[in-house]
């Protein structure tokens, strides 16, 4: 079974941090976008088996539901479902009552709220278009009809004192997901200019353990991502356990039979040809096991060591033993009897694992 992605990339606003593909509308979705995608759907040549769709953006909460029924009625006739999760990622002065009500009527099971702090300063900073009280009326209204829901923060956005009463803020509301990413200042964007603002490496370790121990009742199954029993991201998990996925929509990923391939990054050159891709890198088999290893170190379970031999034919260690050793030796990876698994350590200094398993 596969994960879908559809990539909705329009904003109303555009934040001054942020390096996704999206351009800005005053108006809704535009309908081309609408017929591009559902066209993009029918023509996929790939699996037929999905068990998640994830709209993420851009901004998909500003689809109307219909627009958002048309897309998914697209989906189930192109694919079989068992039992699919269904997220929309969401921008908080989107949401109301009713609109959550329709997202249910829709199949959509899951939404992914991007409320990034309760702190109005932060918010600012970061050239959000709600505020916290908006923010608060999101989380209570998309509580009180979803069973699984993400509060999606960030940490590293002055003032960082702030950063303790989002969390216990978004305690409050007990989400039974939460995902928290440190702010970046990425080349390219608004942000990059003010790059002297960003926290040094040792702010960022003590905000990123004030949140570990805020959010200690949670399972900190991935890096950046918390979640009650039962709650974890079905979708996200594809990409961490590197199984196979299929994008639709601007500059979306795919990744099947070994290929990796992305959509044009134009929304206009995706308008008038969509499914168009600007590459397409098939990648070796030592390729693909040297990302599956990455990819799962990324989760606090780590690499199950059974899955690797069915996947790739070979233990573990055979591939990557001197790296392992040296992780284990450092204390950034341990190992069970059934799993390698990254260390308290190991999720701080994560990219240090992948450039060991590089070589
Ligand atoms: S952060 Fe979200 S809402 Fe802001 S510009 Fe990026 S995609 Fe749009």
């Amino acid at each position: 079974m596969i994960g879908i992605y559809i990539h909705i990339p329009y904003c109303r606003t555009l934040c001054p941090y942020c390096d996704f593909v999206k351009e800005r509308t005053s108006t809704s979705v535009p309908k081309a976008y609408l017929k591009a995608l559902c066209a993009e759907i029918e023509r996929f040549g790939g699996p037929d088996e999905a068990g998640s769709v994830f709209f993420g953006g851009g901004t998909p909460s500003l689809l109307p539901p219909k627009d958002l029924a048309e897309i998914l009625d697209a989906l189930r006739r192109r694919f079989r479902f068992t039992n699919p999760e269904i997220t929309i990622e969401a921008n908080p002065d989107d949401v109301t009552p009713a609109l959550v009500h329709d997202w249910r009527n829709t199949g959509i099971n899951r939404v992914s709220l991007g409320v990034q702090s309760f702190d109005d300063a932060v918010l600012r900073y970061l050239g959000r278009r709600h505020d916290a009280s908006a923010a608060r009326r999101a989380c209570e209204a998309v509580a009180a009809v979803f069973n699984t829901w993400s509060l999606d923060l960030i940490y590293g956005a002055p003032p960082n004192n702030a950063w303790e009463r989002t969390l216990d803020q978004c305690l409050e509301l007990d989400p039974p997901h939460v995902a928290a990413y440190g702010l970046t200042y990425e080349p390219g964007t608004p942000f990059a200019r003010r790059m002297d603002n960003a926290v040094e490496d040792d702010v960022s370790l003590a905000l990123y353990q004030v949140l570990e121990r805020k959010l200690a009742a949670y399972d900190h199954y991935e890096i950046s991502n918390f979640a009650k029993t039962g709650h974890a991201s079905k979708h996200n998990l594809v990409y961490w356990r590197n199984t196979e996925y299929a994008g639709f929509g601007t500059a979306a990923y795919s990744f099947i039979d070994g290929i990796r391939a992305r959509n044009v990054i134009d929304t206009t050159a995706y308008l008038n040809a969509p499914g168009t891709k600007m590459e397409a890198l098939i990648l070796s088999e030592e390729e693909i096991r040297l990302e599956t290893v990455i990819q799962h170190m990324r989760l606090r379970e780590g690499l199950p060591k059974a899955a690797y031999r069915d996947r790739f034919g070979a233990d573990v260690n055979e591939h990557f033993g001197d790296a392992l050793t040296a992780l284990l030796a450092r204390g950034l990876v341990e190992e069970s009897q059934t799993h390698f698994h990254p260390t308290a350590r190991g999720f701080y200094l994560n990219n240090e694992i992948g450039l060991a398993l590089v070589g």
